[in-house]
């Protein structure tokens, strides 16, 4: 069993690297990417406990980035967590989330909401820090019933708290990716919203800039987007991959490893040479 994009404490997941790998462990994972967005500070933690749970742990990102004013996830697969640039980068983008946060959180005084960086802070605590926690300190404040609601009411466009914000684009998140040795996979294309024409766009220009595969199934997405997915990439000659995108026990909707077997006739990402195990050169 696969599980190709989960996330820890060291963004905005519940379970510290360490809990998230066992519990990996005891729902019959085999092998499981640690995939934080913007971040890799919880490898080093995963990849001792995997170790200990005697499973394959697949050092991985989830990169922000910009495309046509919108933002979509890029998964960095298999990434080589020491490569300087891209700890660079990834230090950088650290940075200017911390700004933007100062930012939602100015915004939401001048909606009257005070000591929301604070509030976010103690959620993430020593994470990086994101927009579920400013939902996680809405929530517990009362300004919503839940983190869905609070994405609705507040943090988007239009509403209150909302801050545009520029990551870097596409090409350079693919190419940041691979300057690192990763596989860049496009992330629950499904989410994004886009027209079937718009869509395939995209996966053509991904295609082009040298991306390797789809995340066609994914625990943020339904069962028929998952399969429309699966079929763009047979029709794209791209490979698949799959993941719950888990972020712990609190959406027992999402579940570690359980992802249906949508893969059709296409090739599974974790099954390309792309794949291979390099743990023994110092990963
Ligand atoms: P950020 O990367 O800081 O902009 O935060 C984005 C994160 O917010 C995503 O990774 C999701 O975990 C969460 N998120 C975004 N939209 C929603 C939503 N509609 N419901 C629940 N969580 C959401
Ligand atoms: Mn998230
Ligand atoms: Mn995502
Ligand atoms: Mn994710």
């Amino acid at each position: 069993m696969i599980d190709l994009h989960t996330h820890s404490t060291a963004s905005d997941g519940t379970l510290t690297p360490k809990d998230l790998v066992h519990r990996a462990a005891e729902a019959g994972i085999t092998t499981l990417a640690l995939t934080d967005h913007d971040c890799i500070s919880g490898i080093p933690e995963a990849r001792k406990a995997a170790k200990t749970c005697k499973i394959r742990l697949i050092p991985g990102v989830e990169l922000s980035v910009s495309w046509q004013g919108r933002t979509l996830h890029i998964l960095g697969l298999n990434i080589n967590t020491e490569h300087p640039h891209l700890n660079a980068t990834l230090d950088a983008v650290f940075r200017a989330r911390q700004q933007r946060a100062e930012n939602i959180a100015q915004k939401l005084a001048e909606h009257g909401i005070e000591k929301a960086l604070e509030g976010a802070q103690s959620h993430a605590k020593t994470g990086l820090i994101s927009r579920t926690h400013f939902a996680q300190f809405l929530v517990e404040q009362g300004h919503a019933k839940d983190i869905r609601q609070v994405f609705k009411r507040f943090l988007v466009r239009g509403k209150p708290g909302h801050v545009s914000n520029q990551w870097m684009p596409l090409n350079d998140g693919i190419d940041l990716i691979h300057q690192a040795s990763g596989i860049a996979v496009i992330a629950h294309p499904a989410r994004y919203k886009l027209s079937r024409t718009k869509l395939r766009g995209l996966f053509k220009e991904f295609k082009n800039l040298g991306g390797d595969a789809i995340e066609a199934v994914s625990g943020s997405q339904s069962k028929d987007e998952n399969l429309t997915m699966a079929k763009h990439a047979l029709d794209f000659e791209l490979p698949v991959s799959a993941g719950s995108d888990y972020h712990g026990p609190e959406k027992p909707w999402v579940q570690l490893g359980r992802l249906p077997e949508a893969y059709y006739r296409c090739q599974p990402v974790w099954e390309t040479g792309l794949f291979i195990d390099q743990t023994s050169n110092s990963r």
